[in-house]
């Protein structure tokens, strides 16, 4: 399958939740996986590394689940609450071992599933939580999401000829990844050179 989309010139991505799952399509040679194994695996953020695979972990989604349970807004069955914070923990160490590796890490939420629409900036809090710098995080949903899509230098770079998407903000969240939810620090948002109401 990955032959035949390549003889296209098709990118390849696969939605994958296990260890043994991603492994097997790493070693096939897609472009990137989302989702994470669910636990700590240095062996496979190495390989992701080695191959160049890019990674959605796409951690907001379970990371949402931990935090209500936590929190008791919602109630499961213990087991599966248990599985629930160990997948969530593990996938949080697997976050650290790919960056330690030089793993290609890329913001995604995905979308139609959950969580909703407009809350990604908390999937960039979480990989900070994990031990990436603001700046890294930020590159997660700017330079390195272009580069997944096979379009690097046309979106998530302000340069000439590319796309003009952008947000003005008051302070930098380079320096604390946190700013990027505050609605009242966003002074001005383009797409495609054009303003945005940044409330509507
Ligand atoms: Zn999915």
């Amino acid at each position: 399958m990955v032959d035949e989309a390549r003889l296209r010139g098709a990118r390849i991505t696969t939605h994958s939740n296990t260890s043994v799952g991603i492994e097997r399509v790493v070693l096939a040679g897609v472009d990137s996986v989302e989702h994470c194994p669910g636990e700590p695996n240095e062996k496979l953020a190495n390989l992701m590394a080695e191959r160049g695979t890019f990674h959605t972990p796409t951690m907001h989604t379970r990371d949402r689940w931990a935090r209500r349970l936590q929190n008791k807004e919602r109630t499961l069955p213990q087991p599966i609450v248990d599985c629930i914070l160990k997948e969530r923990d593990g996938n949080m160490t697997f976050l650290q071992q790919g960056k330690k590796a030089g793993m290609k890490l890329v913001c995604g939420s995905d979308s139609g599933i959950a969580p909703e629409y407009g809350t990604s900036a908390r999937e960039l809090e979480i990989f900070v939580e994990c031990g990436y710098t603001p700046r890294e995080a930020l590159a997660t949903a700017t330079t390195t999401a272009a580069e997944s899509f096979g379009v690097p230098g046309q979106i998530g770079v302000l340069a000439p000829g590319a796309l003009a998407d952008f947000v003005i903000m008051k302070k930098d969240p380079a320096k604390n990844i946190y700013v990027l939810r505050e609605k009242g620090n966003i002074i001005q948002v383009y797409r495609s050179g054009l303003t945005l109401d940044p409330l509507g």
